[in-house]
């Protein structure tokens, strides 16, 4: 997905030139991986530009870097102050993807990160649909990856840290190589957990089940729960429990949810067709209930909305 330049970006506290934004090679999250970020949407509403759920995600961020044992110079408030500064002063007035990342920077190098200087950063611009606007309409075609899911107790997996990554890299290049547009994980457990930046839903008999983040490894993601605040109030109920793969073969319905996906029928699993092959009611009603949300047009949902 090309990235669009925008004027500004946030560096420690000072607005740089997109151009200036630059670190240097020896970095220390470049070679170690030692960093922790977010992905952020803004959407337009009437009201002007509104950042979604965004004191959600840099409280993610500080558990992440909480985890990494990384001590972020900054607090959650400065950092959303920032976050919304830089849609400002980019005038992003149509929404965008903003991306705040806190890594260890330059000066010491080895495996202890430790006497590492901490830096942070917070990018935004204009992003589309992450895996296509027909993704999204028509649903996306998935494959159960020969990579798995990291061991919690190898790759911390509650922390959103730039090295646990790799993992979600190889998942995604074995997937499209092999015609697909999305990987599904398993934990080591052999139980699904899963996407490469997104978590999995599915629906049978009227209930929407997704794995249990702590016991198969996925991120505690905040459009998953987004979307299960928004089934709770239409009366569908979402139950956490494990799942094997062919739980999902046999789905009525499948969809997948994250910040730059946002939330994503699955057309279908290792071939298998879910449900008729085209996005299921449930589905289909949860998403344009987000989809409205996230633009202002749902007033109960207006206390998710960050307004710039
Ligand atoms: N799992 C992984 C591995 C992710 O990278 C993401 C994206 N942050 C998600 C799930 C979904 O999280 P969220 O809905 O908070 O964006």
């Amino acid at each position: 997905m090309p990235i669009t330049p925008t004027k500004k970006i946030w560096m420690d506290g000072q607005l740089v030139d997109w151009d200036a934004a630059n670190v240097h090679v020896l970095t220390h999250s470049l070679h170690y991986g030692s960093g922790a970020f977010e992905g952020i949407r803004a959407y337009p509403t009437e009201r002007g530009v509104a950042v979604f759920r965004l004191r959600d995600h840099i409280e993610r961020l500080v558990r992440s870097c909480k985890i990494l044992m990384i001590d972020c110079p900054f607090s959650v408030d400065e950092m959303v102050e920032a976050c919304k500064e830089i849609v400002r002063v980019n005038e992003l007035n149509d929404g965008c993807y903003l991306r705040p990342i806190v890594y260890l920077g330059y000066g010491e190098m080895g495996l202890n990160p430790l006497p590492s200087p901490v830096n942070v950063a917070i990018a935004a611009w204009p992003w589309g649909t992450y895996l296509g606007d027909d993704g999204v309409a028509n649903g996306v075609r998935t494959k159960v990856s020969s990579w798995q899911r990291h061991d919690p107790n190898a790759v911390p997996t509650a922390a959103k840290s730039t090295g646990a990554y790799v993992n979600s890299s190889l998942a995604k290049v074995e997937a499209i190589k092999a015609g697909y547009d999305e990987a599904i994980l398993l934990a080591p457990d052999g139980k699904v957990s899963e996407c490469t930046g997104e978590n999995l839903f599915i629906v049978h008999d009227g209930v929407i089940y997704s794995p249990l983040h702590s016991d198969q490894g996925s991120l505690e993601g905040i459009t998953g729960q987004t979307i299960e605040r928004i089934a709770a109030d239409q009366g569908v109920e979402v139950r956490y429990e494990t799942l094997i793969r062919s739980d999902l073969y046999l789905a009525d319905e499948a969809f997948l949810t994250g910040t730059a996906a946002e939330v994503v029928p699955i057309s279908s699993v290792d071939d298998r067709v879910i449900g008729d092959g085209t996005p299921g009611p449930i589905t289909k009603k949860v998403q344009s209930t987000y989809f409205s949300a996230v633009r202002g047009e749902v007033e109960r949902y207006d206390f998710w909305l960050d307004y710039v």
